[in-house]
């Protein structure tokens, strides 16, 4: 029987490749609706979005596991665009 793993453990052995000059998402970090803020803010497995104690919101696309989350809640909206990492850059899955 093969060892049971969690869900930390299997993410804290992802390998990145960080493209430290593009980011894969623009973000509205004006962005008004702040219900819409807080959607995605919830929705993002990450963590990568998240609200000072003044409400100002911070993204950074470091950590980002390219779930598409984001994308698929909030395109046109707060995520003024969603793009794949180019070439090899991005998360290296290494248990799935
Ligand atoms: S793609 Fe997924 S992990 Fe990356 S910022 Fe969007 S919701 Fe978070």
């Amino acid at each position: 029987m093969a060892a049971k793993v969690n869900v930390a453990e299997k993410l804290g052995v992802n390998k990145f490749n960080t493209d430290e000059k593009n980011s894969h998402i623009d973000v509205d970090k004006g962005y008004a609706d702040k219900k819409e803020v807080d959607r995605v803010l919830r929705a993002c497995p990450a963590a990568i979005y998240t609200l000072d104690d003044n409400g100002t919101l911070f993204f950074d696309y470091l950590g980002c596991l390219e779930c598409g989350t984001c994308k698929v809640l909030s395109e046109g909206k707060l995520v003024k665009s969603w793009n794949y990492p180019v070439g090899t850059k991005g998360i290296e899955y290494r248990l799935g």
